[in-house]
This record gives C-alpha cells, structure tokens and sequence, in this order.
C-alpha cells in the first residue's frame, strides 16, 4: 500500500498487535508508526497543509531511529504540525562538505606561503 504520510509506496499496513482501533504502517522512507482510526479519517485533511507531510514523516522516522513506535492520533498530529518543519541534515552535510573544501584549499594556501617564505 501507499504510505498514508508520504505516499512512499511500498509500505506495509496491518492492525495494531495491542488490540488498539488503530493501524500499524511500516514504511521504508518513515519507518514504523500507528495511525489511530480517527487519524485515518482526518489525515487528508492534515496534511493538505503546507509540508505537513514532511514535517510528520520526520516526526516518525526519528521517533523510529530511537527506536520509539509512534502512535499518532489526530491530537498529535495537529501538535506535530504546529512546529516549524527542520532542517533536512542533507543540507547540513553538504554545508559540512563545502567547509572542509574550503580549510582544505587554505590549509593549501598556507603552504604555498610557507614554501614562499623558504
Ligand atoms: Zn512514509
């Protein structure tokens, strides 16, 4: 099935083993989470906002990388939502990469000035 929060399309869905009225979704892009029922109805309508989307599939993935199955209903939802969405960390690694080009190419610099001074 198609991811209900990304739209990644090879996530697995299946009900939730606590017995719960919710749905479990394992998603490659956002990982594992749990749509209670009421969430399910509303979630077009939440994410019709801008970077809803994003902003809740980095929610769970991060919830998922510490290990933490996510539960969200349609409070939690609106309370992800509210929040600014983050910095994607690619960007910040290619900053990363771009600084060290530059030290890189001063640290060259420096010993060419060295090399002219001798
Ligand atoms: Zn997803």
């Amino acid at each position: 099935m198609i991811c209900p929060v990304c739209s990644y399309a090879f996530a697995v869905a299946g009900p939730d083993a606590s017995g719960r009225a919710a749905t479990l979704v394992d998603c490659n892009h956002c990982g594992k989470f749990g749509l209670t029922g009421s969430l399910v109805a509303c979630l077009p309508t939440l994410l019709a906002q801008r970077d809803a989307a994003p902003k809740l599939s980095h929610v769970i993935r991060r919830a998922h990388e510490t290990g933490q199955l996510l539960l969200l209903d349609s409070y939690t939802t609106e309370a992800i939502l509210e929040n600014p969405l983050p910095r994607p960390r690619f960007v910040l690694r290619a900053i990363g990469s771009v600084e060290c080009v530059a030290a890189v190419a001063l640290f060259g610099q420096q010993r060419s000035m060295l090399i002219g001074q001798i």
